[in-house]
Formats: structure tokens, sequence, C-alpha cells
């Protein structure tokens, strides 16, 4: 078992498979263009392996791949394979569901029994306007091809902007509660994209989760909150087949209970989302470094971990956070 320096018990792991992406969401990639990390600069295959096991020995029980698009990799079966047989069941994948449809079957194969797709809008002018690409299609043909191949629970993650969404909250909820999905409401996060102009990630852009339920529940009735098990509060909704989660890392924080941990594609670990990177773990494999001294590495920067994040409504800056770097 692992700790941090709070004595909070670090079980979670995301990895971050690369920076590059297929869409260029308005809140996550700057809208002046961006410039991705150099190939030979991320993690290859075995090194990757090499710090999954290391972070199993050191008790990671739950790992979610992300990016970037996850789906970008091609090794991402052989990853997800490797990770089954280390011994970690709960591997999860969130994705933006582009290139979901005709992976199904092989990520399944592979060992993937969750996924998070992420939607914003259900209006394909709007979709590529908030995207970049007009294949709001692609995702909703993955989305049902998953639910079609018994992944569960599919989770649905729906950034929600005052200008670019709000007013298709409704309908969101109204699609959870005719699917056997769990539709997400994520406040919007600050970004260092905010400095470099991008669109829809403002103190203005900003609904906090209050008002979204607010909204929410004037066309659905939710049941009893279900006991915590992440940083999500979901709601059963009733006579729904779907659920209904709110996740406020702005309006109301879970650091206090923060179980996580972030591997970058590059090989960064980052204890915080919001802060600096803590570690070059890739720099310190490069340099020999053998499966203890790895270790090592890994506690010393946890005993570091931030015991809390600073942004809040009143505060919404970023100074450096790039999510399609990180993951989300
Ligand atoms: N490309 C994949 C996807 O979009 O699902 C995985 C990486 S993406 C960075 C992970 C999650 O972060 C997505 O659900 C995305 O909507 C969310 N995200 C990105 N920028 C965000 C922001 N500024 N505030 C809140 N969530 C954000
Ligand atoms: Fe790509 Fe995901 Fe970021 Fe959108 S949110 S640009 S899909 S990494």
């Amino acid at each position: 078992m692992t700790e941090d320096g709070l004595r909070r018990r670090v079980s979670y792991l995301r990895v971050s498979l690369t920076d590059r992406c297929n869409l260029r969401c308005r809140y996550c990639m700057p809208n002046t263009g961006i410039r991705f990390f150099p190939k030979d600069s991320l993690l290859d295959l075995e090194e990757l392996k090499r710090l999954l096991k290391v972070f199993r020995d050191m008790g990671m029980t739950k790992i979610r791949l992300t990016g970037g698009e996850p789906l970008l990799r091609p090794e991402l079966e052989e990853i997800l394979s490797e990770i089954i047989r280390l011994g970690i069941e709960d591997v999860s994948l969130t994705t933006n569901g582009v290139l979901l449809s005709h992976r199904v079957q092989s990520l399944v194969a592979a060992g993937l029994k969750r996924v998070n797709i992420s939607l914003d809008t259900f209006q394909a002018e709007r979709f590529h306007k908030i995207t970049g690409m007009a294949a709001l299609d692609r995702v909703l043909r993955g989305i049902w091809d998953t639910v079609d191949a018994g992944l569960e629970p599919v989770k649905i993650n729906m950034v929600v902007m005052r200008e670019w969404n709000l007013d298709e909250v409704e309908e969101f909820a109204l699609f959870a509660k005719r699917a056997p999905v769990e539709v997400r409401f994520l406040e919007l996060m600050p970004t260092a994209n905010n400095f470099e102009g991008t669109a829809g990630a403002d103190p203005d852009s900003f609904v906090s989760a209050d008002e979204i339920k607010m909204r929410i529940e004037r066309v659905v009735t939710l049941g009893a909150e279900e006991p915590c098990s992440g940083v999500a509060k979901v709601f059963p909704i009733e006579e729904g087949l779907g659920k209904i989660g709110f996740i406020s890392p702005v309006s109301n924080h879970f650091c206090g209970s923060c179980n996580r941990i972030r591997l970058t594609a590059r090989g960064a670990l980052k204890t915080c989302l919001h802060g600096p990177d803590s570690a070059d773990l890739r720099a310190a494999l490069q340099g020999g470094a053998d499966d203890t001294e790895l270790k090592q590495i890994i506690r010393d920067a946890l005993t570091i971990k931030p015991d809390e994040h600073f942004i809040r409504p009143d505060h919404y800056v970023s100074g450096n956070l790039r999510m399609s770097q990180v993951g989300g």
C-alpha cells in the first residue's frame, strides 16, 4: 500500500498514452495551434511496461488510460493486456470516441471492461465548432457499439460551457434516462490555454455543478445519491435506464480524498493535476534506475503531493495545465 505525505492512500493511476489528438476541443487545446512532443520524447512500449509493473508493485489497483487521444496509440490493446497480465482488473479508458467503433471488439478482447466517452453536444454543427471535426455520427456510433459490446458502465463525459452547450444539459439527462449510460457533467476547468485565446475556458463559460443539477431536475427525477466511489456524485434516475453524475473540481473540489496520481506520455509523474511535474521517471529509467530506485523516487514525490489545488470559481486561473498533455 502506498500513501502520500498526508496519509491519503494512493491506488489510482491515470496514464496519458500520447499528447496527440485527432480533435482540437476548444476548452482543451489552444486555438493558436499546438506543437506536439517529438515522438522520441514519449515513453516507448517497453518503458511504459516497466513503469506499469513498478506502479503495480506499489499498490495501484486501478488504471485509466487517457491522452491526448489514446486510440491513436497503435499498441493500446497490448498495453491493456499487459495491465491485465499484471493482475490489475480495474482498467478503463477515456476517449473522444471518434475511432472507437471499429476497435471496440479488439479492446474488449484485450480486457477492457469500462469506458468513458467525451461528448459535449448532440448537434452536428456545434460538435464541429467545439472539436474542430465533423464527427458527431462516429462518436454516437462508438457509444452504441460499446453499449452493445456489453461494456459496463459506459460513461459519457460532458464538459458544460455556458455559451456552448448549457442549453443541452436537459437533453443529455434525458439521454441517460433512456439509455444504459452514466452521463457525467464536468465543470469546466481553467487551463494554461486560457492565456492563448482558447474560447470556452474562461470564468464566463464556467457553470457550477449546482446550477447544472438544478436545470436537469426540471426534466428528470433523481434518486438518492449513491455511496461515493470516486470523484463524481452519482444519482440514479427514477424510472430510467442510466445514471447522472456531477464532477465539481472547481466549485467543490475533492482533494481531501484524492487517491490518484498521473503519468504523462513523456514519463513525468504528476501527483496533482493542477501542480507541476513531480518527477521525471523516464529520465530515471534512461539513467539506469532499478525498480527499487524508481519506487523511492515515486515515494519521495508523494510525500509532497499537495493537500489541495487552489482553483475556485473566484480564483479561476491555471498556471501550467495543458489538459491534452496530462489526460484530465
Ligand atoms: N481525448 C480523450 C477525451 O477527450 O476523452 C482523453 C483525454 S481528455 C484531456 C480527458 C477528459 O478531459 C475529457 O473528458 C475532456 O472532456 C476533459 N477535459 C479537457 N479539457 C477540460 C477542461 N478544460 N475542463 C474540464 N474537462 C476537460
Ligand atoms: Fe483531444 Fe480529448 Fe483534448 Fe478533445 S478533450 S482535444 S479529444 S485530448
